[in-house]
């Protein structure tokens, strides 16, 4: 069984861990290198980015994520996580970093005012039956993409859902619906990269 870390600085960790348990993976916090270095795969909450980047930072933990990202480790990020998953951010707040791992460029708060919080059916590309119940809170989208990136769903002619590598990100929050496809996909990724580590 593979073990999923949740990185616990800020955010909606435990709606994670119990999507994670409920996709069949053993999941637990992270907050600390020690315990980032335990984990098969990671998941990246949703929050507030610049106060995750800046715990990342207080806790010692921002360049051991970009190791272990870089290093092919499985993560995926719901908004916040989505945004600190950019190799870049339109529109940074002073000392807000990314771990980056994505080429993208992601745009914070993107849907704008009117439409800070909603829900939508998403077509994920990946994820069988329905679409997702997409729950959107004060979302980014993907501006662009680079040539490695897939893009997995768009909403409202914007990309909303992305894939590099081991690398997944959503701008929806999937952990919040009951729905577990999403999460059961992530698994598939980790077990599939830790399969191909013990060959
Ligand atoms: N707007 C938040 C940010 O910029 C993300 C919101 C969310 O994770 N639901 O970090």
């Amino acid at each position: 069984t593979p073990v999923i870390g949740v990185l616990a600085l800020q955010g909606d960790v435990r709606e994670h861990l119990v999507a994670l348990a409920a996709a069949d993976a053993v999941a637990r916090p992270v907050r600390r290198p020690e315990e980032l270095a335990e984990v098969d795969g990671l998941v990246l909450p949703g929050g507030e980015s610049t106060t995750i980047s800046k715990l990342a930072v207080l806790f010692g933990v921002m360049e051991p994520l970009r190791a272990r990202v870089r290093g092919g480790m499985p993560v995926y990020g719901t908004c916040a996580g989505m945004i600190m998953l950019a190799d870049k951010i339109l529109d940074p707040r002073s000392g807000q970093e990314t771990i980056g791992g994505i080429d993208m460029i992601v745009r914070r708060n993107a849907f704008g005012r009117q439409n800070e919080s909603f829900e939508a059916a998403v077509d994920v590309r990946g994820v069988e039956g329905d679409p997702v119940e997409g729950v959107f809170i004060r979302a980014p989208w993907v501006e662009s993409v680079g040539a490695e990136t897939e893009v997995l769903a768009e909403h409202g002619g914007h990309i909303v859902a992305v894939r590099q590598g081991n690398a997944l990100a959503t701008s929806f929050h999937p952990e919040l619906t009951g729905d577990h496809r999403v999460h059961s996909l992530f698994v598939d990724m980790v077990r599939a990269s830790r399969t191909a580590e013990s060959l």
